[in-house]
């Protein structure tokens, strides 16, 4: 039996200071299919006395408990054999991420063995980076000494929940933090194998805590005042509130927030190339991702040509039933959400695009929170349909006259988060890498690459999450003027 045909995951307990203990928040948060619009399972509402339980852990966890400090070597041989544990259970963590955002298995059961290969990667990178440095001045030697920020909460949305906990969680550990993280309300049940993971695996009580609940749950966690730093995913506009309460008493920030980034193709890109660019890049994951190709530029001279590879692109997927094996697009997370993405092609007619394909519900699929991918033509980058973000299957094609002209419209956006260039052209290629202001660029590909810095600019956020950059981000570094201090006995 499917998860999808159940409801037997009720969660009503918390993680805090190493127990699990009941939640004192309101009624639990209802977890939906939304493939078949069904209570799949409940997690905790937690309340704000809850958070501060959570947090109170972590910072005695952090003051005066042992995970940080273990040496690097034993946090890590913790961190391994929760990975481990999360390894033998990853099927079952991937129908968890089916059941309950719509990511068809036939990915969910690849991505998620990726998540468990990330976590991996990320405590070996974390064990190589050197925690210290010497150097001489004119003052004498100065130690530069990396050492954890102190009590994290980690705050995640619904789009990629297992791979996204991993990739906020096991570098802030490594580093020595004591962890809260608080999951998405739409995706809470996941979360809950890798907090049994790491306490089977005997990380100490109050270096990991969980937190399940909504938007107050997260305002509550993101405004702790003992909270020394926040690494949110999420909207921009939850983002920019975090910074505000964050900024003000001066705490550690990491925002991954939303994008509206471009793919540049120039004419001689080739067309097969483009395609399978897009068909990954702008519409997988049924369009809801932070760094989804959704405004395709094409040259005006040949945009009949381009806007039918970006057709042929959304019209190559199987859509259906996320636990069905042939589906390639399952439907948007919510009910919420699938409203919000139609309402988004009726505002794009509306302002004069024009719907090249898809713009309704599959045929036969009326139950489940389904969207054909859709295609916009005859658009103006002026237009809410090119400038906010949707976080659904719709691209907006948009023509450009020269490269200049691309470049501009590309930056020409709130979002500076991620983009494209196809080109069989590298000068081409890297002056347009060059010139498009984001955090992240692909050339002839769309990649998710755990092993580089990840983030962006402008309202796409602050800092960089994954590769050596990721890991980092979770230490603080400490000047020692070492005067008359022999650096060598400062060595471990
Ligand atoms: P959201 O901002 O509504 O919620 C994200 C998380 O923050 C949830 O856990 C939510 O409960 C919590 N939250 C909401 N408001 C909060 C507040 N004021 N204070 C503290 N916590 C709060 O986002 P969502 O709808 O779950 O996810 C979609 C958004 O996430 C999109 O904008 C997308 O671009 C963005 N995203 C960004 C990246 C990235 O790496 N840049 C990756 C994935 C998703």
């Amino acid at each position: 039996m499917s998860l999808n045909e159940t409801s037997t995951d009720a969660r009503d307990h918390l993680l805090i200071n190493g127990e699990w203990v009941l939640a004192t928040g309101g009624a639990p948060i209802s977890v939906i299919s939304p493939s078949t619009e069904e209570v799949i399972g409940h997690a905790p509402d937690a309340s704000a006395a809850d958070v501060d339980a959570a947090v109170r852990s972590a910072r005695a966890s952090f003051s005066r408990g042992s995970w940080r400090r273990l040496g690097i070597d034993e946090r890590a041989d913790i961190l391994r054999r929760a990975v481990d544990l999360l390894e033998g259970s990853v099927e079952e963590v991937a129908d968890l991420v089916t059941a309950q955002m719509g990511l068809p298995t036939s990915i969910s059961r690849k991505k998620t063995p990726g998540g468990v290969w990330a976590a991996r990667y990320i405590i070996d990178l974390a064990l190589e980076l050197p925690k210290e440095e010497i150097r001489q001045t004119m003052f004498g030697p100065v130690a530069l000494l990396k050492e954890p920020v102190g009590v994290v909460a980690a705050i995640a949305p619904w789009n990629s929940p297992f791979n996204m906990a991993i990739s906020k969680i096991i570098p802030a550990l490594m580093a020595g933090n004591s962890v809260v993280y608080k999951p998405s309300p739409q995706t809470p049940l996941d979360a809950y194998r890798i907090a049994e993971a790491l306490v089977e695996a005997g990380l100490p009580a109050g270096a990991f805590n969980l937190v399940t609940g909504g938007v107050e749950t997260g305002r509550a966690l993101a405004e702790h005042p003992d909270v020394d730093k926040v690494s949110f995913t999420g909207s921009t506009r939850a983002g920019r509130e975090i910074a505000q309460s964050a900024g003000s008493r001066f705490a550690r920030l990491q925002l991954e927030l939303g994008g509206k980034s471009a793919a540049i193709i120039l004419d001689d890109a080739d067309p097969e190339v483009v395609k399978a660019g897009l068909i990954a890049g702008t519409f997988a994951n049924t369009g809801q991702v932070c760094s989804s190709y959704t405004r395709i530029l094409v040259p005006a001279s040949s945009r009949q040509k381009w806007a039918d590879v970006v057709v042929d692109a959304a019209r190559s997927f199987v859509i259906g039933d996320a636990f069905d094996p042939a589906t390639t697009m399952g439907p948007l997370v919510s009910a919420v959400q699938r409203d919000r993405v139609m309402d988004y092609i009726a505002l794009g007619q509306a302002e004069g695009a024009v719907l090249a394909t898809g713009g309704g519900v599959p045929e036969g699929l009326d139950r489940g929170y389904f969207v054909e991918p859709t295609v916009f033509v005859k658009a103006d980058n002026s237009m809410r349909l090119a400038r906010e973000e949707i976080f659904g299957p719709v691209a907006t094609v948009i023509h450009y006259d020269d490269l200049d002209d691309a470049i501009e419209i590309a930056n020409d956006s709130p979002y500076g988060l991620h983009g494209a260039v196809f080109t069989t052209d590298d000068h081409s290629a890297l002056a347009v890498a060059r010139g498009v202001r984001t955090g992240t660029f692909s050339v002839n590909s769309y990649i998710h690459n755990v092993q580089a810095p990840f983030g962006g600019v402008k309202d796409s956020g602050v800092g960089k999450e994954m590769g050596r950059e990721g890991v980092e981000a979770f230490y603080e570094v400490k000047t020692v003027n070492l005067s008359s201090l022999d650096p060598n006995s400062l060595t471990s």
